[in-house]
């Protein structure tokens, strides 16, 4: 599972344990990439 950042919308594999935050913009809210935007684009 990665992460997404809640600013940029990049992509983050794997965020450190210890800081959650983006490397790209270094903005602290991560978003699991699993969310319910999941569910909107499915296909079921
Ligand atoms: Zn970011």
């Amino acid at each position: 599972m990665g992460y997404m950042c809640a600013h940029c919308k990049k992509e983050i594999k794997v965020p450190e344990k210890n800081s959650t935050r983006c490397p790209y913009c270094g903005y602290r809210v991560l978003a699991k990439k699993r969310s319910s935007l999941a569910k909107e684009v499915s296909t079921k």
